[in-house]
């Protein structure tokens, strides 16, 4: 991922269309494990080359919303693979690479933004 939408959200919509890459879902959607909106890990990029800080957390009016995750790097794909197996993701299947984990596709992310942020889930609102 990336960044990750927390329990928070009141799902006011204002970040979905903000996203360059349409790695965001609604509330409901059925690619979506939770009850609340859902950030696509295999999708996000953090904004890398489309602005400046992540567009999603800058729409967000809810402190906390949205949370650094880990990057979506072959050295987080267990991470990702067993949160996907636990249902906290819903990783993409494709019909012949299969799970669109990290180490099928990694991803871009922010490198100033530290592991220790990422682990404590830090509001993204925040840096
Ligand atoms: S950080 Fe950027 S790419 Fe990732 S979900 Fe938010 S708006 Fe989309
Ligand atoms: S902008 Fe924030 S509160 Fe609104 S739907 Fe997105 S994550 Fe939830």
């Amino acid at each position: 991922m990336a960044v990750r939408i927390t329990e928070e959200c009141i799902s006011c919509e204002a970040c979905a269309p903000e996203c360059p890459v349409a790695a965001i879902l609604e509330d409901g959607h059925e690619k979506n494990p939770t009850d609340v909106f859902y950030v696509k890990p295999e999708s996000c990029v953090e904004c890398v080359d489309h602005a400046d800080a992540p567009r999603c957390a800058e729409a967000c009016p809810t402190e906390g919303a949205i949370v650094w995750d880990m990057p979506y790097t072959t050295d987080f794909n267990d991470y990702y693979a067993s949160k996907n197996e636990e249902g906290i993701y819903k990783i993409r299947e494709h019909k012949k690479k299969g799970l669109m984990l990290p180490e099928v596709k990694a991803q871009k992310f922010i490198a100033d933004i530290s592991m220790a942020d990422r682990e404590s889930a830090s509001n993204v609102q925040d840096f």
